[in-house]
């Protein structure tokens, strides 16, 4: 059995105390690895090899850290199999998705941030006969705390544009998916990015933790429910410590009329099925007008008994995989069978998966729920997991209003053949994504973030690269210095 170590300045170190923790494949239940947890010294000795990597990164030239980051996403591609596989096993999500999308868009982001950092410039302006300009520097060491759903674009998302604006990064992949951003690591230094510019710790909540709180780390880039992320706001406000916020959602999607059925029908099963339904983005609350209502949600029960295929994630048939965990599988068993309680009227699913191949792991039947009102819990919590929620509506200012009617703000859908009404309602959506006739698709060039209780900050974008950075006023007198002093 292999184990995983806490990776520092290009090699993986083992402490002798370091509690060891399972890395499992939620698919068969199976041991992957054993991992030791980051103990408390080799931390320090992790923020030790940051600062230090931080003077050597900070001093390069822009155009020569990009060509690194470049060399880096070279890497990625050529090990795209390699890669997706450690994402398949540790997850449970299907090969034909992390094989064409996660690693590549991991590149991508490295990609466009190393593009884009070279065009970043400073202002200058004239004041009377003086002067003054601006630079853009660093902030130092910032941490990365990733979620398990996405382990290695996570971390390219995070690493990315905090190492071309000139930081180093220290970071914690979740406990349940820790492999592939120690491997971003070792090609980090394959690439010729300095050791130590890219750490990574394992461990979960404690680990994560001091991550928070050290006083020498700048920021905290995190990935995680809203519950955490309180908990990680709490802790970095002991050092002012600037956030990047990624939370959880409870999305909205809202089909109109005129929206063709098969479009909605096919932008509701990608919202709430991909990756099994693991997306913080993801459209769980459907909301369709009352007249097309009932031919809705029989062609979506229709398509979605016949196009699922849940399976062993390694078969590039299967486009449907496990639950991460048997404690996350619980929890959305649980969520269902509030549904039932409180109501809601089951159309399809509702069950583990009772195929040979899927008994063995967490494999959660696409889930949909029908008549679901706003109140019930299935539609103001988030599942996080295969569970779609039906919602009827009948005019535009109505859905609008329920639709804002959360306490998080991820996401949204809207899908309608009428142009000004999709602006119009996704002018006044709240939340920090609105897409139109399309659902889910997160280009590097478009920035990701919530409004309300789904977090702070962006993520991708050019605006981000402008929070890995300061800004540095240098003013410059010419005349002589006008004083009371004198
Ligand atoms: P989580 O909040 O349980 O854990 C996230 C990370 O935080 C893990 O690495 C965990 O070890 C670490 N952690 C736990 N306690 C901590 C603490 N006190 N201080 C610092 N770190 C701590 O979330 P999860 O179960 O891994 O992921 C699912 C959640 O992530 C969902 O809510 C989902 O919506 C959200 N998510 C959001 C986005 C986004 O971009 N908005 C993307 C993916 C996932």
């Amino acid at each position: 059995m292999s184990s995983l170590y806490t990776y520092i300045d290009g090699r993986y170190c083992s402490d002798k105390g370091g509690k060891l923790f399972l890395n499992i494949n939620p698919a068969n239940k199976e041991v992957i690895c054993h991992v030791e947890e980051t103990t408390r010294s080799l931390f320090e000795k992790s923020v030790e090899s940051s600062q230090k990597a931080f003077e050597q990164w900070s001093s390069l030239s822009v155009i020569e850290r990009c060509d690194r980051l470049r060399a880096a996403a070279k890497l990625l591609r050529y090990h795209n199999d390699a890669l997706a596989l450690i994402e398949v096993e540790d997850s449970g999500k299907p090969w034909q998705e992390a094989s064409t999308l996660d690693i590549i868009s991991g590149a991508e982001c490295l990609e466009y941030y190393a593009g884009l950092a070279p065009t970043q410039v400073g202002l200058q302006q004239s004041v009377n006969n003086d002067f003054f300009y601006t630079r853009k520097e660093p902030l130092g060491i910032v941490a990365g705390i990733g979620a398990w759903n996405y382990p290695l674009q996570i971390a390219c998302w995070k690493a990315a544009p905090a190492l071309a604006a000139g930081n180093v990064m220290l970071f914690k992949p979740s406990e349940e998916t820790p492999r592939s951003a120690a491997k971003l690591a070792e090609i980090f230094v394959e690439a010729g990015i300095n050791p130590g510019v890219f750490n990574v710790v394992q461990g979960g909540e404690e680990v994560g933790s001091w991550l928070c709180d050290h006083p020498l780390i700048r920021k905290v880039s995190f990935t995680g429910s809203v519950t955490t992320g309180c908990k990680v706001m709490k802790a970095a406000s002991s050092s002012l410590k600037s956030l990047t916020l990624e939370l959880g959602g409870k999305s909205p999607l809202i089909i109109f009329d005129d929206a063709g059925l098969d479009q909605s029908v096919a932008g509701a099963m990608l919202g709430n099925f991909y990756t099994q339904g693991e997306i913080c983005t993801n459209a769980t609350r459907v909301f369709v007008q009352e007249n097309i209502y009932d031919n809705f949600i029989s062609k979506l029960k229709r398509k979605t008994l016949s196009v699922i295929k849940a399976g062993n994630p390694k078969d590039p048939i299967t486009n449907f995989g496990a639950l991460i965990s048997e404690k996350h599988y619980q929890k959305v068993l649980g969520y269902i069978k509030l549904g039932l309680t409180e109501g809601a009227r089951l159309l399809v699913g509702g069950k583990q998966v009772n195929t040979p191949d899927c008994q063995a792991g967490f494999f959660i039947e696409p889930t949909i729920f029908v008549d679901c009102n706003d109140d019930m819990s299935i539609c103001k919590h988030e599942i996080f997991g295969p569970v779609m929620s039906i919602l009827k509506f009948n005019d535009e200012e109505e859905v609008i209003r329920r639709a804002n009617n959360s306490n998080y703000g991820l996401a949204a859908g809207i899908f309608t053949k009428d142009i000004q009404r999709a602006h119009r309602v996704a002018h006044k959506i709240e939340a920090g994504i609105c897409w139109i006739n399309q659902y889910g698709v997160s280009p590097i060039e478009m920035p990701v973030g919530g409004y309300k209780q789904s977090g702070l900050g962006r993520e991708n974008g050019k605006e981000t690269l402008n929070q890995y950075c300061q800004t540095k006023s240098i003013y410059i007198g010419l005349d002589a210095i006008e004083t009371p002093f004198r």
